[in-house]
């Protein structure tokens, strides 16, 4: 698990704010869910056969002796809200929801314990569309952040009846080949056998070329489902690859699914994964309600923005810093800094007490475009000199009480 120092955290504010703000223009809404949930949750609405639920769930019993569990992702929780509350009976809903998820995992490069996602749910949509709109608000808020690199692979997974027919062609090829499979993907032909396709062990990969495909065993509606979402991207203008390989393997999933990768990522190369889940609803006791959603890794997302050349997002630099020395001075400075914070100026008191020379130092390391400096003298006078700290401006003496407009005024206005 990592701590975010403040080097870094101006960065993941801009994501979030511009994250917020693609939400607000799709009338997205954001809901927020507890950190904690009964494990059964995780164990119904991701599926036991998972990783997910297998292995890397931060699972415990309570003072109560309930079995909970750190969300390890965003959708189940979100789900269970939506049906506890009712608020499916009041129409759609267009959610999105942020923060820290937990997976007992390796860590490595944009793989930790604990990380963060930013995530989009839409529920009680049905249409094609409505998976080209959730995969365009994925793609714009990537792109508007200035990721380089994406790639959009796209896959069906039909309906659950075309899924129940390929998973016996599927099973029956891989029974056939099962001297030839690892051992993970063996294990998985009675759980899970449509993740064995998802296998990252190059020799199955390869095996699988010969594998039945699920295009084959989709239905004539499936396919022209398919084919509306494949047009309605292409009239976006958002280039996609087609991935059969591309699988979620439970059976609620259905019909689109998706990642965005960047090829500036090394072996986690997934920021953005989703799909539709016609099933969950139902499946976590809620009325039946079909639904797509994605889900967004911020720690990788973060790390490509890093490693772009772009413009450093300043994280907490001040517009002004406050110098004073003396009794009076001292005592002035804070009412000051205090009247120009409110008048929404970015304020550091320097409260050292130390030489003049010193905090002059001090104020050239903040950053800080302008000093405030207060003397005793200044003090009894109601007055303040002002400094521009990168010697565009000369210096001013000015009455306190102007010090936040002069400033404002310096920020914003034509240097003069
Ligand atoms: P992966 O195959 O990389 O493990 P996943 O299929 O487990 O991904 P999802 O559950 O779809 O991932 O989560 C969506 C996104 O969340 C991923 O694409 C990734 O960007 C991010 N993510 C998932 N697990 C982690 C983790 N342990 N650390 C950092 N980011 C993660
Ligand atoms: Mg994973």
């Amino acid at each position: 698990m990592v701590d975010l120092l403040p080097e870094v955290t101006g960065l993941w504010q801009h994501v979030e704010a511009t994250a917020r703000e693609h939400f607000r223009r799709a009338a997205v809404a954001e809901i927020r869910t507890p950190l904690l949930e009964v494990t059964e949750l995780f164990a119904r609405g991701i599926g036991e056969a998972t990783d997910v639920v297998g292995k890397e769930m931060y699972t415990f019993l309570d003072r109560g002796e309930r079995s909970c569990t750190l969300r390890p992702e965003g959708t189940a929780s979100v789900v269970r809200a939506v049906i506890q509350h009712g608020l499916l009976s009041q129409g759609p809903q267009r959610l999105w929801y942020g923060g820290p998820m937990f997976r007992y995992e390796r860590p490595q490069a944009g793989r930790q314990r604990q990380f963060h996602q930013i995530g989009l749910e839409l529920l009680g949509f049905a249409d094609a569309r409505s998976d080209v709109e959730a995969i365009a608000i994925a793609w714009d808020l990537l792109a508007d952040l200035g990721v380089g690199g994406l790639a959009l692979e796209l896959n069906t997974l039909g309906s659950p009846d075309d899924r129940v027919r390929y998973r016996s062609e599927l099973v029956a090829w891989l029974e056939a080949h099962r001297e030839q499979l690892d051992p993970d993907s063996l294990a998985r032909i009675a759980t899970n056998p449509l993740r064995v396709l998802d296998s990252k062990v190059p020799e199955t990969q390869t095996l699988l070329a010969g594998a039945p495909t699920l295009a084959d065993a989709l239905s004539g509606e499936s396919h022209e489902r398919f084919a509306a979402v494949r047009l309605g991207l292409e009239a976006l203008g958002i280039p996609f690859q087609l991935n059969p390989r591309l699988v979620r393997g439970l059976d609620y999933y259905s019909h689109t699914a998706f990642e965005i990768t960047s090829s500036q990522l090394g072996a986690q190369a997934t920021v953005c994964g989703g799909g539709r889940y016609d099933g969950l609803v139902q499946q976590l006791g809620g009325p039946d309600t079909p639904a797509i959603g994605w889900a967004l890794g911020m720690e990788r997302l973060v790390l490509l923005l890093s490693q772009a050349d772009r413009p450093s997002v300043a994280a907490a630099t001040p517009d002004l810093y406050v110098v004073s020395r003396g009794e009076a001075g001292e005592a002035a400075a804070l009412p000051l800094a205090r009247q120009c914070r409110a008048a929404g100026l970015a304020v550091e008191l320097d409260a050292s007490g130390a030489a003049f020379g010193k905090q002059f130092k001090r104020a050239d390391r903040s950053g800080a475009r302008f000093a405030a400096v207060i003397g005793d003298a200044e003090a009894g006078e109601g007055v303040v000199v002002l400094k521009d700290l990168r010697g565009e401006r000369p210096e001013q003496r000015l009455a306190c009480a102007e010090l936040a407009a002069t400033v404002l005024q310096a920020l914003v206005g034509p240097l003069s």
